[in-house]
């Protein structure tokens, strides 16, 4: 057990600036009422998982919220001036003591009980992410749905693009846009209330929020100091929230996502006094990168943000202590090879070096940049862009000495491939240099790290996966009431992140992970059409359609039910939502034809091959866990899938 007492003291105070309403919790517990919750000890006492939000202000400057969740409401606490936050972790079990004020709880003292609970599951730190982005308003939208896709997802520049390039196809971005939804007025900056009335349109829309990781919430300027606020999570437990403040632009849009996931921003220290370019006589700009969304900039993340996302790894990660000369391999482009060259700072901490090309999202600029940054408890680095050179870059020729002579290095060459870096340490140091995960780099004719490099940033994945149903056949045939099972192969070259099943053309549910099947209960008399749409993230297939009868004395041939085929002649119902952005123009509209089958039973719906399904109906039969709320999102991916194939 950790305790961490803090005391008020009078120094440099935590710029938590902003005041989050937190609805009626905390107000119940005025008036020294003993709360209702085994959670409280005492009425001046709070104990509950922590909640570390990062609000980013308009006036350039930082906060940080710090709340405490009890009963599943969240409590702002106000920590004593100077307090030491450097341990405090999201999701660490802590207790308070202090005093409930008329906005939040005033902190005395606290102690952690328990660090965070670790994931429940081996996380994989490269599971598609899944993202709603929920637009909300109370009069004009800020962004049309289609709008907000081509920002997520289709536009050139998009956040999907974007993290792909970042983690060289590590990270998939996979989500869908939600609403405009009419909200009512928040009463002003009210987060809480924002996400809370993002969340029940979404649910009475019927869609299902909880179905989603991430969620963010999209709305005209509310008057917030902040333009972006985002709950800090960590890359393997992101948190969900994050707040967009009459602005979506590259920055906010990837900075808020990113606090999501713990990254924090990407400073720039000037004005040192010292004569060296960092250090405690500094001071620094919290926003300072202009390469980075970490801060005010579009390009690359800086390697240490990249270091603690997982995205760089093994021997793109070499820490050197001796003399040496290095090779230095673009940021931008997938790679075997050293792209963060890492040696040892004056007070502890290290340079990353990180060579930037002019391709991707970094394509206005190229040169060696240097970060000094520390390591990491919970949430991420604090990275620290420092000036050595024009505009922070390093060219050809540019050498440059640690201030307390802990190490000198030079850009002795600069190619479009990769930089070349002479290292020296005084004596010539020691030690061999070593990869992030303790193996040793290649070496070429002397040169420390291998060329081995894609020949451009990685592009997101262009093959749409496969997906067959197997099992039952086409003109399968059933005595009505039978129990059965369908079974359908799915395969990407990345991977298959859900599997839908359709019957007669509408949804009846999307699984996640396989075994991709659905048991069928008690099937009544009919004609049946059987689909798969097999989603990677980005692109989606469509299986071929499995037709089935359902009838007395059926189940003891193969029959000819085959033969079922107009039932898929009818047009497109389409997606009657009016935000939705990607229809593909198919609206055939064509009525009922064939009146062999009862109302709703695949008629008025899908045409065999086309892409659009109805999402209003519910299939006739029932399946085991029946999800219908994942409908109309499914059906939107799918328009999308098929408009960039
Ligand atoms: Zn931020």
């Amino acid at each position: 057990m950790e305790s961490l007492l803090l005391r008020r003291v009078a120094c440099a105070c935590i710029p938590i600036a902003i005041t989050l309403t937190t609805a009626c919790a905390q107000d119940d517990l005025r008036d020294g009422e003993l709360p209702r919750s085994g959670w409280f000890a005492a009425p001046d006492v709070v104990q509950g998982r922590l909640q570390i939000l990062v609000a980013d202000m308009l006036d350039g400057s930082t906060g940080r919220i710090h709340r405490v969740v009890v009963d599943d409401t969240p409590i702002e606490l106000v920590l004593p001036d100077g307090a030491d936050t450097t341990g405090l972790a999201p999701r660490a079990l802590v207790r308070a003591w202090g005093a409930q004020g008329d906005d939040a709880f005033e902190v005395d003292e606290l102690e952690v009980l328990a660090p965070p609970p670790a994931p429940l599951i081996d996380a994989d730190a490269f599971a598609p992410r899944s993202l709603a982005t929920i637009l909300v308003d109370w009069g004009d939208p800020l962004l049309s749905a289609e709008e907000a896709n081509e920002k997520m997802y289709t536009g050139e520049g998009s956040t999907q693009q974007f993290f792909a390039e970042m983690s060289y196809g590590k990270e998939t971005m996979a989500g869908d846009i939600f609403g405009p939804y009419s909200i009512a007025w928040p009463g002003g900056c009210d987060a809480d209330a924002i996400a809370q009335y993002a969340i029940n349109a979404m649910a009475d829309a019927g869609e299902n929020p909880s179905a989603y990781e991430q969620l963010m919430y999209v709305f005209p300027s509310a008057g917030c100091g902040w333009g972006g606020l985002a709950m800090l999570g960590s890359p393997q437990q992101p948190e969900r929230d994050s707040w967009y403040n009459g602005s979506f632009d590259c920055v906010v849009r990837n900075q808020e996502v990113a606090h999501n996931y713990g990254l924090l921003h990407t400073h720039f220290y000037y004005g040192c006094s010292g004569g060296g370019p960092f250090g405690s006589s500094c001071s620094f700009e919290e926003y300072g990168s202009p390469y980075d969304p970490m801060g005010y900039g579009c390009g690359h993340m800086a390697a240490p943000q990249k270091h603690y996302m997982g995205w760089l790894e093994g021997c793109n990660i070499v820490t050197a202590t001796s003399d040496g000369t290095f090779n230095l391999l673009p940021t931008e482009v997938p790679c075997d090879g050293t792209q963060a060259l890492r040696l040892p700072t004056f007070d502890g901490r290290y340079y990353y070096l990180e060579y930037r090309t002019p391709i991707g999202f970094d394509s206005d600029h190229s040169g060696v940049l240097v970060h000094v940054s520390g390591g990491w408890d919970y949430y991420g680095p604090d990275p620290y862009l420092i000036d050595l050179g024009e505009g922070g870059f390093l060219a050809a020729g540019d050498s440059y000495s640690d201030p307390n002579g802990e190490v000198t290095f030079t850009v002795v060459e600069e190619h479009d491939t990769h930089a070349v870096i002479d290292v020296t340490f005084p004596g010539g140091g020691s030690g061999a240099p070593t990869c992030i995960d303790g193996g040793a780099p290649e070496e070429q004719a002397g040169v420390v790290g291998t060329l081995s490099c894609l020949g451009g940033p990685f592009q997101p994945d262009a093959s749409p996966p496969t997906v067959a149903i197997v099992d039952p056949a086409d003109g399968d045939v059933f005595a009505p009431g039978a129990d059965f099972t369908i079974s359908a192969e799915a395969n990407d070259d990345i991977g298959v992140l859900s599997v839908a099943l359709y019957v007669d053309g509408a949804i009846a549910e999307t699984r996640t992970m396989p075994p991709w099947e659905w048991h069928v209960d008690d099937i009544p008399e009919g004609e049946y059409e059987l689909q798969a749409i097999a989603s990677d993230g980005i692109n989606e297939a469509e299986s071929a359609i499995v037709r089935i009868e359902v009838r007395p004395g059926g189940g003891d041939d193969g029959g000819d039910a085959g033969e079922a085929g107009d039932v898929g002649e009818a047009g497109d119902a389409a997606d009657d939502d009016t935000a939705d952005d990607g229809d593909d123009g198919d609206d055939g509209g064509l009525e009922d034809e064939d009146g062999a089958l009862p109302p709703g039973y695949g008629l008025d719906g899908e045409a065999a091959g086309c892409g659009c399904r109805a999402s209003d109906r519910t299939p006739p039969f029932v399946l085991l866990g029946f999800a219908a709320a994942l409908l109309r999102t499914r059906s939107r991916r799918r328009t999308e899938a098929r408009a960039r194939a």
